[in-house]
């Protein structure tokens, strides 16, 4: 290893631990096992190098939001990789295209990122040809007025319409829902409402037991609100050039 590559390694391993010390706070605060919460570390903009660090560090799961960049990078992380070295859960966390729904299938183990029943069809079709299984969570929209920020996510009005057709799509395996805090507001209440449309979701789907929720800037109240998946870049990897 050289020395860049060790230093930057240790900036990943002192991200990573400030990271897990919150959470581990959050978790005592709320009286929750940290063994509930599964930290998926968002590696988007950062290099295959960094991915296979992360792994060496104890990451098991790891997130992206753009199809080609993913694409590549899954590839370039499995030759880095040490020999014996499992690779990572791959989380696709992004805004997602039909047309992109097959290289997705190929690579993904989850995408957090269903929010209409056409884009689930062709993701549960391209795993099934690839002969894989995708793990899905569907995307709720919590701004107000909904879909105004083009981010995504189904109505929370149409969330039980869309449950019932992911959970008929061969292919998939549907595990809950993932949301975005409004940029406009407290996350506190988005996440409030968010888990209890969960609820809702889990008397009709008893396996959709997973709740996405809590970036950098807002883990711990996602926390206090029941997220199962924390999706954190910035914190563990540092700032990245602000387009995305
Ligand atoms: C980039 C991204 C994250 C991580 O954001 P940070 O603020 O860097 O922690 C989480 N979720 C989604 C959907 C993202 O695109």
């Amino acid at each position: 290893m050289s020395g860049q590559d060790g230093r930057r390694r240790d900036e990943l391993a002192a991200g990573l631990s400030q990271v897990r010390q919150r959470i581990d706070r959050a978790c005592a605060g709320a009286q929750r096992d940290p063994a509930e919460v599964t930290l998926v570390v968002v590696t988007k903009t950062f290099p295959a190098s960094d991915v296979a660090a992360l792994v060496d560090l104890g990451v098991r799961d790891v997130g992206e939001n753009r199809d080609q960049d993913a694409a590549a990078k899954v590839l370039a992380t499995d030759v880095l990789l040490a020999a014996g070295q499992s690779r990572p859960r791959w989380h696709f966390v992004g805004q997602l295209q039909r047309n992109k729904a097959a290289s997705v299938a190929r690579y993904a183990d989850v995408v957090h990122s269903v929010d209409r029943l056409a884009l689930a069809r062709a993701l549960g079709k391209a795993a099934h040809q690839a002969g894989r299984r995708l793990e899905v969570l569907l995307q709720v929209s919590l701004d107000d007025p909904q879909g105004a920020s083009g981010r995504g996510g189904v109505a929370p009005s149409e969330l039980l319409d869309l449950a019932a057709g992911v959970a008929g799509t061969e292919g998939l395996d549907l595990r809950g829902l993932m949301a975005v805090a409004p940029l406009d507001g407290p996350p506190g209440p988005a996440f409030a409402r968010l888990a209890g449309l969960a609820g809702q979701l889990r008397e009709q789907h008893q396996g959709a037991t997973w709740i996405s929720a809590g970036m950098s800037g807002d883990l711990e109240e996602a926390v206090a609100h029941g997220a199962t998946h924390l999706r954190v870049g910035s914190a563990v990897l540092g700032s990245r050039p602000s387009l995305r």
